[in-house]
């Protein structure tokens, strides 16, 4: 991955080139932000700029043979470490790596959601477990094959349990000479507070609307009109920007079922909204929370469109005309309900709550709350 390959993150990759150039690279650091927002791409683009034999003072030369086995994820020196549904005989990332790795070489923005999907387990999260963290250990105190750096990697690491959390801050405290360990994390809070305060942080911020869309066309070819009305509801996430031009490019997916769903909330409709919940259910856990995120965006656009006026709020024309007749429904009266509901259903969603039962009560709760 060259850096020129990551979307936006300017500033996160001058420091980062920065402290190779200045020869400053901190043994232990954590790249904080979505995988969607580039966390694992810029941690990945930083390694391959470390080992690069053939680097500008701006990016790696993506031809050296370092840059190749890189690009590859098959560089001897550079182990990953991701979450796994634990088998029997299968414990570690290498049991699973080569599925891994095609995942991360089709997008190096995949999701944690991608991997379950590949990896045909899309209910069960995965774990980096004690196995992991001793094979990891074993690894890094050996020479470099190369001479050079060695790296661990960590994708999502907050997935780890405390046995492999404990090993792995015994290694970051007195880690094997020239060895790096890098983190990629979504969340911190279930992170070792000990490790946190012993790995230099580097905050990974979302994706303006205009990066999503432009990695959009740029990357993945989609048109100019399609990418800017999805950018406007991803929240910064290309992962997620990504599925949603995947799943079609005529529709816009949320939309119509925020629409439908809404309009149902207003009639009352019982039997509408049981339908409606097993629609919900077969979208997937990750889909689902990224719908709830969307329903929170028109909220917010609804009620900006009472405040400032529909000509200052950023959506497409179709979404305007709909917000228009909806914002008369949202107001200073139930918006504070109506955002704690929300985010409280995103919470359980993450944590793996019965989609159905949630969206059913969601539905009768705006039965209650949506009314001028
Ligand atoms: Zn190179």
């Amino acid at each position: 991955m060259l850096f020129k390959e990551i979307i936006g993150q300017e500033l996160v990759k001058q420091n980062l080139i920065q402290t190779v150039n200045a020869e400053r690279i901190s043994h232990a650091q954590l790249f904080h932000g979505k995988l969607g927002y580039g966390s694992f791409a810029l941690a990945l683009a930083y390694t391959q700029y470390i080992f690069c034999t053939n680097k500008t003072s701006q990016d790696s030369c993506g031809g050296c043979a370092s840059c190749l086995k890189i690009s590859q994820l098959s560089h001897p020196d550079v182990h990953f470490s991701f979450p796994v549904q634990l088998e029997a005989k299968k414990k570690t990332s290498d049991d699973f790596v080569s599925e891994w790795r095609e995942m991360i070489q089709n997008s190096a923005y995949s999701s944690e959601q991608d991997w379950y999907h590949k990896t045909g387990n899309e209910n069960k999260k995965g774990l980096i477990g004690v196995d992991e963290s001793k094979r990891i250990a074993e690894k890094i105190s050996l020479k470099s094959y190369e001479g050079g750096y060695k790296v661990s990697l960590f994708w999502l690491a907050e997935n780890m349990n405390a046995a492999a959390a404990n090993k792995l801050l015994k290694l970051i405290e007195e880690p094997p000479e020239k060895t790096l360990i890098f983190l990629c994390a979504e969340s911190i809070e279930s992170i070792l507070p000990t490790i946190l305060s012993r790995t230099q942080l580097i905050k990974v911020s979302p994706l303006n609307d205009a990066q999503i869309s432009q990695g959009l066309t740029e990357i993945l070819g989609a048109d100019n009109q399609r990418a800017t009305e999805i950018a406007c509801y991803v929240n910064g996430d290309f992962s997620l920007a990504t599925n949603e031009l995947e799943m079609g490019e005529e529709k816009s997916f949320y939309f119509d079922s925020f629409v439908s769903w809404m309009r149902l909330c207003f009639k009352k409709d019982v039997a509408g909204a049981v339908k409606f919940v097993a629609e919900v259910q077969k979208m997937g856990k990750e889909k689902q929370k990224a719908f709830l995120l969307f329903v929170l965006s028109v909220f917010q656009k609804s009620l900006m469109g009472n405040f400032v006026g529909m000509q200052n709020v950023k959506a497409t024309e179709e979404q305007k005309k709909f917000i228009q007749n909806f914002m008369p429904y949202i107001h200073e009266r139930n918006i504070g309900h109506l955002h704690e509901i929300m985010s409280e259903a995103y919470y359980h969603i993450d944590r793996n709550a019965n989609a159905k039962i949630l969206f059913l009560d969601l539905s009768f709760d705006l039965f209650k709350l949506i009314k001028k």
